[in-house]
């Protein structure tokens, strides 16, 4: 099963995908996360993202995908996984659709996480991550709505995209996702 949690920054994809990873035994691969590690870890890929992700622009898609498709190639996703965060450019999409059509599988569905953006801002602030400062906020959903909201379309006239109303605290919007997954 490949779920891919779709949403603006900030609407709780994190938290669902760990939930649902934790409770459906299915790993959970963020991309975000991945960046954010390799930037503690300084490694390579964390001193060519980190500019990137400091200041909310996009991770060139070449790097990005290939992290997943490495992921994906490692057997602990065999079984399927839940992404978070990615696919985020209609480049990326395709990429993972070539991924996974070359590996036998396809897209389970997406789940379209949908909070209104004045409490997308008041949630983000919150967190007090790096990169939750109100300027790269602003930048971050400027990107999400230019680059990534356009996707909606794109799965959408695949028949793959289910929206949910994200407005409500985690369980309630935990059972909400969990009741349109495929069994
Ligand atoms: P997130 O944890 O999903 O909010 O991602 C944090 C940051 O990581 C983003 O603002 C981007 O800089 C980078 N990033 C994560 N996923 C992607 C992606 N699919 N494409 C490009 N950049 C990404």
């Amino acid at each position: 099963m490949i779920i891919v949690l779709f949403g603006a920054p900030g609407v709780g994809k994190g938290t669902q995908a760990e939930l649902l990873a934790a409770r459906k035994q299915v790993p959970h691969l963020s991309t975000g996360e991945a960046f954010r590690q390799a930037i503690r870890e300084e490694t390579e890929l964390g001193k060519i993202a980190k500019n990137y992700v400091e200041s909310g622009k996009l991770v060139p898609d070449d790097i990005v995908t290939g992290i997943v498709r490495e992921a994906m190639n490692r057997p602990e996703y065999s079984g399927g996984c839940i992404l978070d965060g990615f696919p985020r450019t209609q480049s990326q999409a395709e990429s993972l659709d070539a991924i996974l059509t070359s590996a036998g599988s396809e897209i389970s569905c997406v789940v379209n996480i949908d909070v209104a953006n004045e409490e997308i801002i008041g949630r983000m602030l919150k967190r007090g991550r790096k990169d939750d400062t109100e300027a790269v906020i602003r930048d971050r959903l400027e990107i999400y709505n230019s680059q990534t909201a356009p996707l909606l379309e794109y799965y959408g006239s695949h028949g793959k995209l289910i929206s949910i109303d994200g407005n409500a605290d985690v369980e309630t919007v935990y059972a909400r996702i969990d009741d349109v997954l495929p069994a």
